[in-house]
């Protein structure tokens, strides 16, 4: 199934790519997996690791998602890239727009990180910013994708980001010599990486990749006080979450107030007998310091509120000595620096 090359197309055999087709790629994938002893010491947990996905181009996660997305885009001919954003999303899409030479068009929330709008104007896409928050931008890129042809990368309203975003689950297995941590809680927004993780789990069983009578992870879904919908959502029991009313949260990949995802988000919860925990804000500038000390990361808020909800967890007993916990740092602190 391996191919012989060091980034998440390592995995094409799992992903949409045709015979002969290359993907648009900038090295995306092949992040590092972290252990810290002195983390999992400091939080009473059994062993502890980070999965640094702030190395990808354009500091995030959001790299994988887009490298298949415009793969495909491109293979169908579309005339441009059209995408609403909290920050990283335009800023991973601006640059694999540029490497396919497409044109790409970005809706953003004005309160996006001025790092982050400075490195999608860098990169050469057109850039609007928009009052309010990522859903504001999502009906404006509807919009404009409607008039323009321009293909629509919206979360979740195309299949193909999910199928990159997975390959974070295919490399912790493979980094992890094919099993998997007890634990893995990742700082979820509109929660592609979660879903794309579990499908990617699934898939890896199936093939035999992974000892079907091994357990699968607690999947943990971390999110801020500010705007936490599946947490509310989880707590409740139920299958769908509610819009959450004037989101605000300084780790704007967080701040999605009605994920598309959320009843896939809430089954891959329930199916694998994880939970949903929201921190403060302080909570999650004291995590990103800690991860950021402690390791030499440079962890986004986003990475620091996931940390900060290992702790809460351990605090609870909901984790222990006797869990493996991987933290998915998903951005780059650079980019939300003034
Ligand atoms: C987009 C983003 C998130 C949220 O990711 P989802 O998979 O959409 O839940 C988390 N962290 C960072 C840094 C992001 O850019």
């Amino acid at each position: 199934m391996l191919r012989n090359r060091w980034d998440m197309w390592r995995y094409a055999a799992l992903l949409p790519l045709r015979d002969g087709e290359e993907p648009v790629s900038l090295g995306e994938g092949a992040t590092p997996l972290l252990e810290s002893r002195e983390l999992a010491q400091q939080l009473g947990v059994g062993r502890l690791w980070i999965k640094d996905e702030g190395l990808n181009p354009t500091g995030s996660f959001k790299a994988r998602g887009m490298s298949a997305a415009v793969t495909r885009a491109k293979a169908l001919g579309v005339p441009g890239l059209v995408v609403p954003t909290a920050g990283n999303a335009g800023a991973a899409l601006t640059a694999y727009g540029a490497a396919a030479r497409l044109p790409v068009r970005v809706y953003a929330p004005e309160t996006t990180p001025r790092g982050i709008l400075a490195t999608i104007r860098a990169l050469g896409a057109e850039l609007c910013t928009v009052p309010g928050h990522i859903g504001d931008a999502g009906a404006k890129a509807k919009a404009f994708a409607a008039e323009s042809g321009y293909f629509d990368v919206s979360t979740l309203r195309e299949p193909y980001r999910i199928e990159g975003k997975k390959t974070m689950g295919l490399e912790l297995a493979e980094q992890m010599e094919w099993r998997l941590p007890s634990v893995i809680v990742y700082p979820t927004g509109g929660g592609t990486g979660l879903i794309g993780m579990w499908k990617g789990f699934a898939e890896l069983r199936e093939m035999g990749w992974l000892d079907p009578k091994a357990p699968l992870p607690r999947m943990v879904t971390a999110q801020a006080e500010g705007c936490a919908p599946i947490v509310r959502a989880f707590a409740e029991h139920a299958d769908r979450a509610r819009p959450w009313e004037n989101p605000t949260t300084h780790a704007s990949g967080l701040r999605v107030p009605g994920p598309l995802g959320d009843r896939l988000i809430l089954r891959a919860l329930y199916e694998s007998s994880g939970v949903a925990v929201a921190v403060s804000e302080a909570a999650i500038r004291a995590g990103t310091a800690r991860i950021d000390r402690t390791t030499g990361i440079d962890a986004a808020p986003e990475g620091g509120c996931a940390l900060a909800v290992v702790e809460a967890l351990a605090a609870s007993g909901q984790v222990g000595p006797q869990d493996e916990v991987v933290v998915f740092n998903t951005g780059s602190g650079v980019a939300y620096r003034e």
